[in-house]
């Protein structure tokens, strides 16, 4: 008997992190039969991500998690700023007020226990989920299924199945981690920033951060001749953080030092084996993008996954992830270092020269929004290959909402009706949207990132014939003469 008729499963995620979680939940709905295994029983007690953005949210709306954690995440239209040592902003990251174009709120903070124990509660919904918690996958030979999912993280057993190859983008730094939990009512407290500080002080770069409720995160570079066994201590950095707060105004949650790096991986990819998240590419979290990279790849890979278990489409469709989400991550990994140079500059000189840089003003930015690279898209520039927004419908509803885990055809009803093919239409969603890029339509994967715009149905009829050719994939039937 060949593995393929063996398999138990359709799909084993290693690792029930946050990515693995949210992976194992995309698929659930999706209705594939899904193994997941972590090695440990407990979610992990010590947070490390505390922020998420819009995109991000929507991911969660599609794994049907978005309202369970709205309830317990923050909203802020507050961006980061950039602040030098003498209290001058050199940049700022900008904010969103409002629902951005996701349809929600672009910045988000949490305790990541808490979205943990949501992502790990919604498994529940689906008996065609197992989890094996207090399981060690020891070997990927030990797992009869059809694919495998390496979900575990930045010392990825998987990873070295599929043998990808390091690429080291540069930054490697340790830095410590205070958690607080403060009294709301201390007028100290009251008086710390709503949004992010990025403190650029060479003397001893800082990010202090506000979690929500009464939790508050300082992020503190070590500086050369710090001893990191001792830096932990409360003795030791109390008085680092002495200008916001001590000892008296908040209780430490906890203490612990990590080591920042900028890694990706090359290869995601060998047969039935992919990788995701941590195990695939890891960030400074200047920009605090690491585990929304990881989710974006779920996103990519559940939709895959599905079409390939549940439609019979072409398997090649899966070596398009890397090739996707490789450029994508690449390119907010390079903005985190880049940020991390302005941030973790400490040679005195050099951060005068670079405050000079700034001194016509505060620079202003916004996330990237990168294309994905070549694969599962028409080959053409942006805005093909990037995330469509999600405007709400005339009926209330968020647009994700009428489609599901299809395809989809949005923009001018002219367009729209009539267009042949299983795809969701959505004739006059996106118009204003589209007439703004000069298109007339455009066509949505079930991850919602443009697969392919238009001015014509025969247009977007005739790019649809690429994804029946290259993936099996049906979205469209051919035109009738
Ligand atoms: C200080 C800090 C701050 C950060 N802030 C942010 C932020 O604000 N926003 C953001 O987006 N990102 C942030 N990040 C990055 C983010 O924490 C990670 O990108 C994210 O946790 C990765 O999730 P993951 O599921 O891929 O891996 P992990 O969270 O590492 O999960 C891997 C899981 O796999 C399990 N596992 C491993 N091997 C096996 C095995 N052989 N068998 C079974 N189970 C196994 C582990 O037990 C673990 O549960 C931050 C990181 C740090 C260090």
């Amino acid at each position: 008997m060949t593995r393929a008729e063996r398999a138990t499963s359709d799909v084993a995620i290693v690792g029930c992190g946050p990515v693995g979680a949210l992976l194992a939940n995309l698929l659930g709905r999706a209705g594939l039969a899904v193994d997941i295994y972590d090695r440990e029983r407990e979610i992990h007690p010590l947070p490390r991500a505390v922020h998420f953005d819009g995109e991000v949210m929507r991911i969660f709306q599609s794994a049907g998690l978005a309202e369970k954690i709205a309830a317990v995440v923050r909203a802020s239209s507050r961006g980061m700023h950039f602040v030098n040592g003498e209290g001058r902003t050199l940049m700022i990251r900008r904010g969103i007020d409002g629902p951005g174009p996701h349809g929600w709120a672009g910045n988000w903070y949490f305790h990541q226990p808490i979205l943990e124990r949501i992502l790990r509660n919604g498994l529940a919904r689906f008996p065609n989920v197992r989890v094996h918690l207090g399981h060690e996958v020891a070997s990927v030979d030990d797992l009869d299924t059809r694919y495998v999912v390496g979900c575990d993280g930045a010392r990825s057993l998987v990873r070295q199945a599929v043998g990808s190859r390091h690429v080291d983008l540069g930054l490697h730094q340790p830095w410590l981690v205070v958690d607080l939990l403060c009294d709301p009512a201390n007028p100290r407290v009251q008086a710390l920033p709503d949004h992010t500080i990025q403190l650029c002080d060479p003397a001893r770069p800082m990010t202090v951060v506000n979690v929500g409720g009464e939790r508050r995160r300082w992020e503190i570079m070590l500086m050369p001749g710090d001893d990191p066994a001792r830096l932990t201590e409360p003795a030791i950095f109390w008085p680092m953080m002495a200008r916001w707060l001590g000892p008296d105004d908040a209780r430490l949650e906890r203490a612990a030092v990590y080591t920042f790096h900028s890694v990706v991986q090359e290869g995601w990819r060998k047969g039935r084996l992919l990788l995701a998240g941590d195990s695939c590419h890891q960030t400074p979290p200047f920009l605090g993008q690491g585990m929304c990279s990881g989710m974006r790849d779920a996103a990519n890979l559940a939709w895959k996954l599905a079409a390939i278990v549940k439609e019979g489409a072409s398997d090649t469709l899966l070596d398009t992830c890397e090739s996707e989400r490789l450029p994508h991550v690449h390119t907010f990994i390079e903005l985190a270092v880049r940020l991390g140079a302005v941030l973790q500059e400490t040679d005195r000189a050099a951060a005068a020269a670079r405050d000079r840089r700034f001194e016509a003003g505060a620079e202003m930015f916004d996330y990237p929004q990168p294309q994905l690279g070549p694969g599962c898209r028409i080959d053409a520039p942006p805005p093909v290959g990037t995330v469509f927004p999600q405007p709400r419908l005339p009926d209330g509803r968020l647009m994700d909402e009428a489609i599901g885990q299809r395809f989809a055809v949005v923009g001018d009803a002219d367009i729209v009706v009539g267009f042949h093919g299983d795809a969701v239409l959505l004739p006059d969603v996106g118009r204003d949207w589209c007439e703004r890029h000069n298109i007339r339509a455009a066509i949505l994967r079930p991850d919602r990132y443009i697969y392919a715009v238009g001015r014509d149905r025969q247009e977007l009829e005739a790019a649809t014939l690429g994804l029946a050719r290259s993936f099996g994939l049906a979205c469209s039937r051919p035109s009738r003469p």
